[in-house]
């Protein structure tokens, strides 16, 4: 990369703040805090897709339990294979789910189907299309055909004892089926966590009413139920919550009785209707409320009692910025993940020139997209003011900026973290 990545001296960072915590360092902080829920409960795996594994699943038996055929075609001897050309006699047919009873001599084979159980007296699988079938006779060249060939063997999915999946494995269609395939029909999973969530401001009017003059719609409910519905919570939402002190204590007080996570959107940063910092220390603890990112710079973690509390930006980009960066792997490893890994980054060449100070992290919103030379290009989706929701609904990725690198030019390489891949 080029020199737009080292540190210029402080005194050169327009956006430096040295009360800060740089992106890295508050999420170390708070993993020491997050503490993984331990209520559990048993389901059906029918219903169990994204739900978190509460205990390792150990395999009662091998997957597949026994040699099967990988084709249809026709199984032998591999001691037939000692003549160029091979003649055998076809003396039966087998098929899945029932297996042959009887023995295979010199000189003959069986007719087999995919999934049929490879009988203990024939140890190789050639594939219908490589022999040459007349009457009860089949010829096929030697040359080429390896012994053993063609065969699933028992335990290559999975080995008898093994664990087939760990304990915080989070449910996919793929695990759906594994566990299926041990006959489990249900599986112990840790019960959702449950998540409050509201949104501050006096200017913020609920949808389906009329605007007065200087109020907005409060959409970051809606942005946040969204984020939300991807992580099977028991989520519920306290509505708007107004710019006083009382009102704002006394749903602190009543969501910290049922949840675990308390999150809400606006008042956290420094102006004069901004309450929810000081009740955060006069009800929990502030681990941190200002981050070196943006969009994002006031957000608030801490604890309201025994609740974590995530207390968002107001502006509608920044709060979903900060979900995608630090609540969602929160929310998860509250949950009961193991997270092994951070979502992948990749690097792609910027089909433009882009704007950024030395001194905050940041997620510029991108578009990853294919030229008409077929390369694959990045480039930023426009304005990026943290008011502009559009951004984040034309965007397909996070562009990923660190913190001490500034403006970049066309055609240099940045970190991309992308929304979607199979979805
Ligand atoms: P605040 O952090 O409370 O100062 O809010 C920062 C900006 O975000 C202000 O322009 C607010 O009007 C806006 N904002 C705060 N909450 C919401 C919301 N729920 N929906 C839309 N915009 C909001
Ligand atoms: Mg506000």
């Amino acid at each position: 990369m080029t020199n737009a990545f080292t540190l210029p001296p402080i005194n050169q960072i327009d956006d430096y703040d040295p009360n800060s915590l740089s992106v890295d360092e508050a999420r170390r902080i708070i993993h020491r805090y997050l503490t993984p829920i331990t209520r559990t409960e048993e389901i059906a795996i029918y219903d169990a897709l994204y739900r978190i594994t509460a205990e390792d699943i150990l395999a009662p038996f091998a997957v597949p339990d026994h040699d099967n055929s990988a084709m249809d075609g026709y199984a032998f001897h591999s001691r037939e294979l000692v003549t160029p050309q091979v003649s055998l006699r076809v003396v039966g047919s087998v098929y899945a789910g029932h297996p042959f009873v009887g023995e295979i001599h010199a000189g003959e084979a069986l007719r087999i189907m995919t999934g049929a159980v490879i009988p203990s007296s024939v140890d190789t699988v050639i594939m219908q299309e490589a022999v040459r079938r007349e009457g009860e006779q089949i010829d096929f060249a030697a040359q080429g055909v390896r012994a053993g060939q063609n065969i699933r063997r028992r335990g290559e999915d999975i080995s008898q004892g093994s664990v087939a999946v760990a304990r915080g494995s989070q449910i996919t269609p793929a695990h759906m089926g594994l566990i299926a395939s041990l006959g489990m029909k249900s599986v112990k999973v840790f019960q959702p966590l449950k998540v409050a969530f509201f949104s501050t401001g006096d200017e913020l009017t609920p949808v389906g009413q009329t605007l007065e003059a200087g109020q907005i719609y409060d959409s970051n409910r809606y942005s946040l139920k969204g984020l939300l519905s991807s992580l099977n919570l028991e989520c519920r939402d306290l509505g708007i919550v107004r710019d006083n002190p009382e009102h704002l204590k006394h749903v602190f007080n009543e969501a910290s009785q049922w949840a675990d996570v308390i999150i809400s959107s606006g008042g956290v940063s420094v102006g004069d209707a901004d309450f929810v910092k000081t009740l955060m220390a006069e009800l929990g603890q502030v681990v941190f409320w200002k981050l070196a990112m943006k969009p994002g710079r006031p957000l608030a973690y801490g604890k309201i009692h025994q609740s974590h509390f995530f207390g968002l930006p107001g502006n509608p980009v920044a709060v979903m910025v900060t979900f995608y960066q630090f609540v969602q792997h929160a929310l998860r490893l509250l949950s009961g993940q193991v997270i092994t890994h951070r979502a992948p980054q990749v690097r792609y060449p910027l089909a433009e020139n882009i704007k950024k100070a030395p001194g905050r992290m940041e997620f510029q919103r991108g578009i990853v997209f294919q030229n008409e030379q077929g390369e694959w290009l990045v480039k930023s989706t426009g304005n990026q003011s943290s008011g502009v929701l559009s951004s984040m609904t034309q965007a397909n990725c996070f562009i990923v900026l660190p913190m001490e690198c500034g403006s970049l030019n066309r055609g240099e390489w940045v970190e991309v973290e992308l929304f979607n891949g199979i979805v």
